[in-house]
């Protein structure tokens, strides 16, 4: 069975899909640089895949993507395409109140944006729950991962990293110039430890300035974190493979 893409049903065929479900799922990623090597799009391209193969396993409808996110540190490099968090949070939300209008009660958004893009899609889930009475869940490959993220062998996760630039290479090596990536390793720091992985205690993450990142740029050629040249296909496939499984028992749960 073929992916079920909103923007590709006429109404009739949503009108149709009411009749016998009421869950849809949201892909929201962001338009960020990520190396010299990844496209902008990143973030997007893994919430479209993970939804879409989910979809075709389960029949679940699928919305279009949410192209943008909150990226104001990622102003550092051309191309990047930031919204206020408010914005996110009322397009999420008028987007889950029109569906709503129509019949839909459930919904899954899948964050392809990482911990930055979370606050905000809680903020809005929240609200559209007391006011509508609808079900939001919110699937994050991240926390999604946490099962098989110690054997996934994974180097420093941070942005445009190995775990993020193995899904790519699986699902999009069209887009990936990997002759042009440079690892930039994470040097420990006090009391900040972003991968889940870690035991430590940490800060809560607050994203660095546009000045700041421009500097990574300045000192180390590129605006990542982590080690893209460790990333491979294979990896990206467990990954993915994975993230597209749990989907599944996610709309499974989310059933009846
Ligand atoms: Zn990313």
């Amino acid at each position: 069975m073929a992916a079920l893409l909103l923007q590709e049903q006429a109404w009739p065929d949503v009108e149709a899909y009411l009749g016998k479900d009421d869950r849809i799922i949201i892909p929201v990623g962001s338009t960020e640089q990520h190396g010299r090597f990844a496209p902008l799009g990143n973030d997007t391209y893994v919430t479209m895949t993970v939804a879409e193969d989910a979809s075709e396993r389960s029949g679940v409808l699928v919305t279009p993507p949410m192209w943008f996110g909150w990226s104001p540190h990622h102003m550092a490099c051309p191309g990047t395409i930031t919204i206020r968090a408010e914005v996110l949070i009322e397009v999420l939300a008028d987007a889950i109140e029109s569906l709503a209008e129509h019949g839909f009660r459930k919904f899954v958004a899948v964050n392809g944006h990482r911990l930055t893009n979370i606050p905000w899609l809680q903020i809005a889930a929240e609200r559209v729950q007391r006011k509508l009475g609808v079900k939001v869940v919110i699937f994050d490959p991240i926390y999604m991962c946490k099962e098989i993220a110690a054997d996934m062998g994974f180097a420093s996760i941070g942005h445009a990293d190995d775990c993020e630039t193995s899904h790519m290479l699986y699902r999009y090596p069209h887009l990936m110039k990997m002759e042009n990536a440079k690892d930039n390793p994470f040097e420990p720091q006090p009391l900040y430890h972003m991968d889940p992985r870690e035991p430590q205690d940490t800060l809560c993450y607050v994203p660095m300035t546009a000045r700041g990142l421009k500097q990574i740029v300045d000192d180390t050629g590129d605006a990542i974190f982590g080690n893209p040249t460790a990333a491979t296909a294979e990896k990206g496939k467990k990954y993915h493979d994975h993230l597209v499984q749990r989907l599944i028992e996610v709309l499974d749960m989310l059933k009846d």
